[in-house]
C-alpha cells in the first residue's frame, strides 16, 4: 500500500513552490514528473536517513 506524502520543493527551474505527493513507501528512487507551473521535468531524488527520515531531492535535468 503505498503511503504518499505531501511535501512542499521549490522548483529548480522556476523557483515556484510546488506541493507534491512524494510516496515514501518504496524506498530510495528516481523519477521525473513535470513541474506544474513551468513544465519543466524536474528529478525527483527520494533517500532515506539513517534516522528513517525521507529526504527529497530535486534537480534539474541538465545538472
Ligand atoms: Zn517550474
Amino acid at each position: 500500500m503505498p503511503n504518499l506524502d505531501e511535501i512542499i520543493i521549490t522548483c529548480p527551474y522556476c523557483g515556484e513552490a510546488l506541493d507534491v505527493l512524494v510516496d515514501t513507501s518504496s524506498g530510495p528512487q528516481e523519477y521525473y514528473e513535470d513541474c506544474s507551473v513551468c513544465c519543466a521535468p524536474i528529478l525527483f531524488a527520494i533517500s532515506e536517513a539513517d534516522s528513517g527520515e525521507i529526504i527529497v531531492d530535486v534537480k534539474r535535468d541538465d545538472e
